[in-house]
């Protein structure tokens, strides 16, 4: 191919430039430029997937689109805004347009489902990384944070935890799942369903959200530790896919359930008052929620079993700089 056609400007007209809606200036110039609604908060944020590390370097091309945007998506969700635009800074190893055309793919269907524009990026040569950065709207003093949990507040989590990180388990060897389960798993791992609509839809309700991306018990500690509160799990309590209830029993499919991580659902604290409201959101969403345990006065997050006694887990949820 010539090389004009792999330059890096010929690899953003073709695979990146498409109208942006929702802005004032898209691609192509310096900076974007979107209109910031009067009397909402901005909400910012970023995240990077690094190949080996995130992702299976065999991963297809339009599930990694799709899921670089939805880890994105699904902190706008945790923060109860209104996703609009994103930037994406791309790192290849090399230009495969093939593998671009799929992976634009996997990134503009999701962006369009939820109306968001790629206005602008970056486009480099190297170990393939990803990084979009997801900005959107969120009435001013609304958002969802994680510093609101009080004692006595009920612990919520959306849809079902852990297929992901069984999925990457099993890849792992460190649980076995059978064929067809695995299949199943794998595509939660691969293209998570940001819960957009739930984050909107709990302002006012929750007092704190979190995605669950590292794993329950660590995203948790993190709202008790910015909220000065401990916490309580009820095991029983954890929501499963039929394939997580085969595995609950084991301390590898245990661990892989309240600790792994990639299932980007949410998890929230609320008052009990809240309850009702709470359960009628399942209703109106399609998405099941689920009472998982309490906000108690203290520090950390215990874990208990059918029995009420402490469960032990091997590992809280993943940390990139901690040692092995
Ligand atoms: P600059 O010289 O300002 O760094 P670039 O040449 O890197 O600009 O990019 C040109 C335009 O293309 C900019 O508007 C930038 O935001 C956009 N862009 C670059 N890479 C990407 C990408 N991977 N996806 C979307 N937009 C991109
Ligand atoms: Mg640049």
């Amino acid at each position: 191919m010539a090389d004009r056609d792999n330059s890096e400007f010929d690899l953003i007209a073709r695979h990146f430039t498409r109208p942006a809606a929702n802005a004032v200036l898209g691609v192509g110039d310096d900076c974007a430029l979107v209109d910031v609604s009067n009397g909402m908060d901005l909400a910012v944020s970023t995240d990077t997937m690094v190949s080996g590390t995130h992702f299976f370097p065999d991963v297809d091309p339009e599930h990694l689109g799709h899921k670089a945007l939805a880890v994105n998506l699904s902190d706008i969700a945790a923060m109860g805004a209104m996703p609009y635009w994103a930037t994406l800074a791309l790192t290849l190893p090399n230009v495969n347009h093939d593998w671009l055309a799929a992976f634009a793919k996997g990134f503009f269907d999701l962006a369009q489902e939820y109306n968001v524009s790629l206005i602008g990026g970056d486009t480099t040569r190297g170990p393939l990384t990803l990084t979009v950065t997801i900005m959107g709207e969120v009435p001013a003093g609304a958002a969802l944070r994680r510093g609101g949990a009080k004692p006595g507040n009920d612990i919520w989590v959306s849809g079902n935890i852990g297929d992901a990180a069984l999925a990457v388990a099993h890849r792992h060897g460190r649980v076995v799942l059978a064929a067809e389960d695995y299949r199943e798993a794998v595509m939660r791992l691969y293209e998570p369903s940001p819960r957009v609509t739930l984050g909107q839809a709990l302002r006012g309700l929750a007092t704190a959200a979190i995605d669950v991306s590292d794993g329950l018990l660590a995203d948790l500690t993190h709202i008790c530790r910015l909220s000065g509160v401990g916490a309580t799990i009820e095991l029983p309590l954890v929501p499963v896919s039929s394939i997580g209830a085969k595995h609950l029993a084991t301390p590898e499919g245990r661990t892989a359930i309240v600790a792994g991580g990639d299932d980007y659902e949410l998890c929230f604290t609320a008052h009990p008052n809240s309850r009702d409201s709470i359960e009628d959101l399942t209703d109106m969403l399609g998405i099941p929620l689920s009472r998982v345990g309490q906000i108690k006065r203290g520090k950390g997050v215990s874990l208990l079993g059918a029995d009420a006694k402490p469960v032990k887990v091997d590992g809280r949820g993943y940390d990139h700089f901690k040692a092995p």
